[in-house]
């Protein structure tokens, strides 16, 4: 009992102690105004999101189990509906970017004749390669359902891959084959496995955005004192990390990886070399883009040649097995494996080469 009475009198104390709540003093406790606009926005915001939900829930029913109550509340909220139908189709639309789908094998054909005939008439042939090339040699790519940064996001196990026994795989050489006939005049690559030097494809002609994980360098000589290794140099590197541990024989500096990941910005010349991707995108005529989601490419408007009107833009030709953000603007999009494409477009060009070079001259 003495509890109890003790606990009253310290809670009617409590009250006591509370300053009166007049008009004066709420005045003195108003938040900023700036606060308070964000606390009604906030407010707002859940206010609508509960609403869609529990228009969501009954568009979920079907129609013959909707009570009353909830056909009402359909027919007060055409709006709101509206929204919930818009977001369900912006979501469908987004897991239908991320699959793989496969042009049937006859306009597969169709295609690939186009994308022959365009590589043969190019004045000047930029090709920006990302992980899809590199599949065939057994290097997983990036976002496709079952790459690197996907299995990542689902929190799953990304195994263990010895890039070092990968090998140029067919769509390589077939760039190789083209930079010798002198069609393909650069290539800018996302991948760090180093298969388009060992395709034979020269360094002066390579833009390797994302490093090159064969390659360490030196910073303190100048120039960047370069490091080829016939193994994997990113072995005790990550991410704002790229001490290798090995030294420099010149001047004793740190060897440093040159491999950029995600929120890090380039800077070494090499093997990046982005002077050279810049001049060659801006002089590209045709660009075929082989085996990338294009969703980190897209973010560089000049290799898209994006200052200039639409009309004077280089020909765009995409092989991918899923949408990029880029689809909408290529003349021929290729739904196909870039190794499957590039043999059927060899094969064209094989052919048709001479052919497609005596049209040019004569034109
Ligand atoms: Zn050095």
């Amino acid at each position: 009992m003495d509890i109890a009475f003790e606990s009253v009198g310290n809670i009617s104390d409590d009250i006591k102690d509370e300053p009166e709540f007049t008009e004066h003093n709420f005045k003195r406790y108003r938040l900023p105004r700036a606060n308070k606009i964000q606390y009604k926005k906030i407010c707002a915001k859940e206010q609508k999101n509960a609403s869609l939900k529990k228009i969501a829930l009954i568009l979920q029913k079907c129609s013959s189990d909707r009570t009353f109550d909830e056909e009402k509340v359909l027919n007060d909220c055409s709006e709101e509906v509206k929204e919930v139908r818009l977001r369900w189709r912006r979501r469908d639309e987004a897991k239908k970017r991320l699959e793989e789908f496969e042009d049937p094998e006859d306009i597969l054909k169709i295609k690939c004749e186009r994308l022959a005939q365009a590589i043969a008439q190019a004045q000047h042939l930029v090709v920006y390669t990302g992980a899809g090339i590199s599949t065939s040699a057994k290097i997983p790519d990036y976002r496709g359902p079952n790459g690197i940064w996907t299995r990542l996001q689902q929190g799953k196990d990304i195994g263990n891959h010895d890039l070092t026994l990968a090998e140029p795989t067919y769509t390589h050489m077939a760039l190789y084959e083209l930079y010798k006939r002198n069609i393909l005049k650069y290539v800018v690559s996302q991948n760090c496995d180093g298969l388009h030097l060992r395709s034979g494809l020269p360094k002066a002609v390579l833009s390797e955005l994302h490093g090159n994980m064969y390659l360490e360098v030196c910073k303190n000589c100048k120039p960047h004192k370069e490091y080829w290794r016939p193994f994997d140099v990113t072995e005790n590197t990550s991410r704002y990390f790229h001490k290798t541990f090995r030294k420099c024989y010149m001047c004793n500096g740190p060897l440093v990886d040159t491999i950029v990941h995600f929120g890090e910005r380039g800077t070494l010349q090499w093997p990046l070399n982005w002077k050279g991707a810049c001049k060659n995108a801006k002089n590209a005529t045709t660009i075929l883009c082989l085996g990338s989601s294009l969703k980190v490419l897209k973010k560089y408007p000049w290799l898209w040649q994006m200052d200039k009107p639409v009309k004077k833009r280089p020909n765009l030709y995409i092989v991918n097995l899923q949408w990029t953000p880029k689809d909408e603007c290529a003349n021929v999009k290729i739904n196909g494996k870039c190794d499957e494409v590039m043999k059927k477009v060899m094969d064209c060009l094989g052919k048709n080469l001479s052919l497609f070079i005596f049209i040019l001259y004569i034109s």
